[in-house]
C-alpha cells in the first residue's frame, strides 16, 4: 500500500516514512504543498498525511483541490496543538481524520490503519473537468442537460484521465489500473478510449481525449 506523505519539516518527514516503511507500508515523502497536490493527483496513493501548515498551498487547500479531481483516497491531517480553526477547516475541506504534532509512531501508524481500512468509504460524489461532471455513484457523465452512462471500465478511465486533469496518462499505466493483472492488451485501451470519445461527442462536450503518440492521452479542451 503506497503512503503520501507531506510535510516541510524534512527530519519530521523522513522519521514519519521511516515508521509507516517499517510497518510494512510503502511510503515517499514531498516537501510542498504543490508537489503533494501533484502526487496526490497521479493516482498512485492509497492514502496520504498531510501537514496543514505548508508552503506555497497549505494542506487545506490541497485537499479541498484532490476531492474536487475526484481524488478520494483517506487523509490524515497534521496539526500543531493549537490551530483548532485549522483542524476543523481541514476537516471541511474534505480530510478524513487529523493528529496534533507531536505524536507516537504507535498513534500515527493505528491511525493509518483505521483510515486504510475505511478505503473506500470516502464518498465523494462527483468529479468535474472542463464542461464535463462524472458521477461517482451512478457513473453518468454529463454535459450541461445531456447524460451518458458509463460501464465500469469507461468509467474506470474516464475517472483516471479527469482526475489526471491535462496531463499525460499512459496506455500502459491505464492498462495496469483498470485492467489489473488480467491478459488485456493495450488495444483493450484503444478501444475504450474511443467509446469514450464517442460518448463525449454524443452529449456535445467540448472535453477531448487527445493521443500523444508513444505518450498516450490526456485530456483537452476544444477551443483553448
Ligand atoms: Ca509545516
Amino acid at each position: 500500500m503506497n503512503i503520501l506523505i507531506v510535510e516541510d519539516e524534512r527530519n519530521l518527514a523522513d522519521a514519519i516514512v521511516r515508521i509507516v516503511n517499517d510497518a510494512s507500508y510503502n511510503a515517499e515523502a514531498v516537501y510542498d504543498g504543490r508537489s503533494g497536490l501533484r502526487a496526490a493527483l497521479s493516482g498512485t496513493y492509497d492514502a496520504m498525511i498531510l501537514d496543514i501548515m505548508l508552503p506555497g498551498m497549505d494542506g487545506r487547500e490541497v485537499v479541498r483541490e484532490m476531492r474536487r479531481h475526484g481524488v478520494s483516497i483517506p487523509v490524515l491531517l497534521l496539526t500543531a496543538r493549537t490551530s483548532t480553526a485549522a483542524k476543523v477547516e481541514g476537516l471541511d475541506a474534505g480530510a478524513d481524520d487529523y493528529m496534533t504534532k507531536p505524536f507516537e509512531a504507535d498513534e500515527l501508524l493505528a491511525r493509518l490503519r483505521a483510515l486504510t481500512r475505511r478505503r473506500g468509504d470516502v464518498l465523494l460524489e462527483q468529479a468535474t473537468f472542463a464542461d464535463i461532471t462524472l458521477d461517482l455513484s451512478t457513473h453518468d457523465l454529463s454535459c450541461n442537460d445531456e447524460s451518458v452512462h458509463l460501464s465500469g471500465k469507461e468509467f474506470e478511465v474516464m475517472r483516471i484521465l479527469m482526475t489526471s486533469s491535462t496531463r499525460v496518462v499512459s496506455k500502459h499505466d491505464l492498462l495496469g489500473r483498470v485492467w489489473g493483472d488480467t491478459d488485456a492488451s493495450e488495444n483493450s485501451v484503444e478501444a475504450y478510449v474511443s467509446f469514450l470519445r464517442k460518448k463525449l461527442s454524443h452529449i456535445g462536450s467540448k472535453v477531448q481525449i487527445t493521443t500523444l503518440r508513444m505518450l498516450g492521452y490526456r485530456l483537452e479542451v476544444l477551443g483553448e
